[in-house]
């Protein structure tokens, strides 16, 4: 290659006697020329500073020998490729000092034809400190410059090692370097099927391309085969020589950073046990793939489509997994969900039935409580929801027998999303768990799909709840009063009072069906609320009116009612600000909820106790409490569920009944009959000695107004009743 001929020129203004040579001498950079053979044939300017050597004694040395020995190496390298014709050469070096100190330079080179070879002219300019190249180095950062056409004009070790070339300078184009670029993936990628890094163009290249991504992190696998996330800061730059523009990047290895960035990420999404994907991670996995159906399904029409048009949850959950808990402790339990999470991974990967229908399946796995898993799943074949949920039951029984040797089953709820109805993923996996639950129900072991009555079900309880909750927040929930009698005397002895929710339309819905969606929208504990302080309200307003003293009046509380921390204390504040004794107040506890009472509300109602409330049991004889439940905590009243009513005397419920009042009496309880509607049914009652009765035979639920109303007055209810019987 032919050295580049330069038309430079020296002029001096006539008369002037400055020479050439006089210039040379006084310059302040060190200008040396090299022979073809890099010794020094000629020095000038500060050159005798620079390495306290004499003029003299620098001729004819090897320049080499006076350059730092880490440096050496790498100026070999540069000088021969600006000998065999490399553009500029401007390196960054130490040139080594008499004194045994180093000074550190940065070199602009010329070549010089002669007739025996090529000379070099070289001018050196002292840099204050530590030259920017070292620093960089010795911080690890990379620096890398190049052309428009990714021609590397200047690179340090650092970024030679970042490359995986160890101890040479990256030269050449950055299009030949021997390495392979992949993309960072994105953050959100949650597919099961894991990240996917496709091999892209470098960093440089990009940034020639499209000045707008001016930083980058890619991960390059070096020469050395070794991968290393690095983080690219380009800007445009200018060459001084003659201004041709120019890329500088400025590389950085975040490695480690971004390994603890991918673990932190990894953990936020990702279940510790099984490494599926949490809840709400599921939940966002599963909407973006619902909206790709969505989509797909708009796009063509269904008979031509040829992408998959179905979207599903199924919702699955592990039988008796509690006792798998109990039986096998929690490390075993633990080992067998990890090892069933693993199982279950095989769950997308097997489409042998989805090929075969001519279409592909895709999903997402989830854990998304304890013994609880999810699979949102797009497909083209409704066939596809039942394999993949006998695949799941398939799974946690293999994996059951091959880890804890016993047989589990499962069980699976399915729903389907349906445009008319148009489902959140939130909303199908509700429905797929509603499903589940009547499952579990029904025997268990069993896959059963949302169909559309039961979606028509779920459909008026969401109604009901937005009926509820706009009743509750416009205070707007009444309560009925159903008197209970004393039969012996017919007179009102209290009532109990029961929530009463209006319709849209200004009508009652029944609280067999309002309640329950109370208690699974977690708003039972506002319903007790908006009953009781009314309740106590009324009594308050009935102090020093009731010729017979107060009557007592009873609340239903659920049980997260009375596991409120504050559960005495708000009582006690209630009926303490309307001067209300504690003894007119009744609290009825459901015969179900006596276990959970016993952890977590036993210090309250011991409270209740010594205050003198009344504690009920209610629907007793419908859960079956041990008569040693009832007598370990501090109750004074059963309720006796309706269902045990008879009106024959030689019935099994009939001994059932006697054997609960007898229990009642032998407790030292009060007893209450409750859903007395027949005359025969009060007999009996009364011949086995209950306390006191409730039911449509003596008074229906009334509105407050109205049993206030009855209970001024005075009038008994029951006797008359029963000498009309009678009569
Ligand atoms: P419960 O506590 O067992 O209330 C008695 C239920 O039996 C009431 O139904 C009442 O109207 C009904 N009943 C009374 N006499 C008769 C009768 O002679 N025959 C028949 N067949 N039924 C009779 P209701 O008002 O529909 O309430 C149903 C359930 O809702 C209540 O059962 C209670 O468990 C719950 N509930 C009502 N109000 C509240 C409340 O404020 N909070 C809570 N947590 N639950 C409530
Ligand atoms: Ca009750
Ligand atoms: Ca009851």
């Amino acid at each position: 290659m032919k050295p580049p001929q330069r038309q430079g020129t020296w002029a001096v203004r006539e008369g002037s006697d400055l020479a050439a040579s006089e210039v040379l001498v006084n310059a302040p950079d060190l200008v040396v020329c090299l022979d073809p053979e890099l010794l020094i044939e000629a020095v000038g300017g500060d050159a005798e500073a620079f390495f306290g050597l004499s003029a003299q004694e620098l001729l004819g040395r090897s320049a080499l020998d006076l350059i730092h020995s880490e440096d050496q190496e790498r100026v070999m390298a540069n000088m021969k490729r600006f000998a065999d014709g490399q553009e500029t050469y401007r390196p960054e070096l130490r040139l080594m000092h008499a004194g045994g100190y180093s000074v550190v330079v940065e070199v602009v080179g010329r070549r010089v034809p002669g007739p025996g070879g090529t000379h070099y002219l070289l001018v050196a300019r002292r840099q204050l400190g530590l030259g920017v190249r070292q620093v960089a180095d010795d911080v690890g950062i990379g620096i890398l410059r190049c052309d428009p056409f990714g021609e590397i004009h200047e690179s340090n070790a650092a970024a030679s090692l970042l490359h995986g070339y160890a101890g040479e300078e990256l030269f050449g184009r950055i299009q030949d370097l021997s390495v392979r670029v992949l993309a960072e993936p994105d953050g959100d990628s949650t597919a099961a099927s894991g990240p996917e890094t496709a091999v892209q163009l470098h960093p440089a290249l990009r940034y020639l391309e499209d000045a707008g991504v001016s930083s980058q992190v890619a991960t390059i696998v070096g020469r050395d085969g070794v991968s290393r996330v690095i983080s690219f800061d380009g800007r445009r730059v200018q060459y001084r020589e003659d201004g041709t523009p120019g890329i500088i990047m400025l590389l950085r290895e975040v490695t480690e950073l971004h390994q603890m960035q991918q673990e932190l990420y990894r953990r936020s999404t990702r279940d510790d046990l099984t490494g599926l994907l949490k809840r709400s991670t599921f939940i966002q996995a599963a909407e973006s793939m619902l909206k790709a159906t969505v989509q797909q399904s708009g796009e063509q029409p269904a008979a031509q489509s040829s992408g998959s048009s179905l979207f599903g949850v199924l919702f699955c959950d592990i039988d008796r997994f509690k006792s798998i808990n109990e039986r096998h402790g929690h490390g075993e339990a633990d080992r067998f969900l990890a090892q069933l999470s693993a199982d279950l991974a095989l769950l997308g990967t097997n489409t042998e039935a989805s090929l075969s229908a001519g279409g592909t399946t895709s999903i997402h796995l989830g854990r998304i409580g304890g013994d609880e898993f999810a699979l949102a799943v797009q497909c083209n074949n409704r066939a596809e929801f039942d394999r993949l949920a006998a695949g799941f039951r398939a799974s946690v029984q293999r994996t059951a027998l091959a880890t804890l040797h016993v047989l589990v089953t499962a069980s699976v709820g399915v729903s389907e999303f349906d445009p008319e109805v148009g489902q959140t993923v939130e909303e199908l996996l509700d429905e797929a768990g509603a499903v589940l639950r009547l499952a579990k129900g029904t025997g268990r072991d069993r896959i059963l799909h949302c169909d559309r009555s039961l979606r028509a079900v779920r459909i008026e309880q969401k109604r009901l709840e937005g009926v509820l909750r706009a009743a509750l927040s416009a205070g707007r929930i009444e309560y009925a009063l159903q008197p209970v009698v004393d039969p012996y005397t017919g007179q009102i002895s209290g009532a109990e009072a029961l929530a009463r929710l209006r319709d849209d339309d200004g009508s009652l819905v029944p609280a067999a069906k309002w309640i329950e969606v109370a208690v699974s929208a977690g708003l039972s504990n506002a319903v007790d609320a908006a009953v009781v302080e009314p309740v106590i309200e009324l009594l308050g307003s009935l102090v020093g009116r009731c010729p017979r003293g107060l009557p007592v009046i009873g609340v239903n509380l659920s049980d997260t009612s009375l596991a409120r921390p504050d559960l005495a204390e708000w009582i006690f504040s209630l009926l303490e600000r309307h001067q209300v004794d504690p003894v007119a107040f009744l609290v009825e506890v459901p015969e179900l909820v006596l276990p959970v009472i016993r952890e977590r509300a036993a210090e309250a109602l011991s409270q209740f106790r010594e205050k003198g409330l009344w504690l009920a049991v209610d629907d007793f004889g419908s859960g079956y409490a041990s008569f040693n439940e009832v007598r370990d905590l501090p109750l004074n009243t059963l309720k006796i569920d309706r269902s045990f009513l008879t009106e024959q005397r030689d019935s099994a419920d009939y001994i059932i009944l006697r054997t609960a009042l007898e229990m009642t009496h032998a407790l030292g309880c009060r007893s209450v009959a409750e859903g007395v509607e027949t005359q025969a049914e009060l007999e009996i009652v009364m011949d086995l000695r209950v306390d006191y009765v409730q039911g449509y035979l003596l008074a229906r639920p009334m509105p407050p107004d109205d049993f206030v109303r009855l209970l001024l007055s005075d009038r008994t209810l029951a006797p008359q009743r029963i000498e009309h019987g009678d009569g």
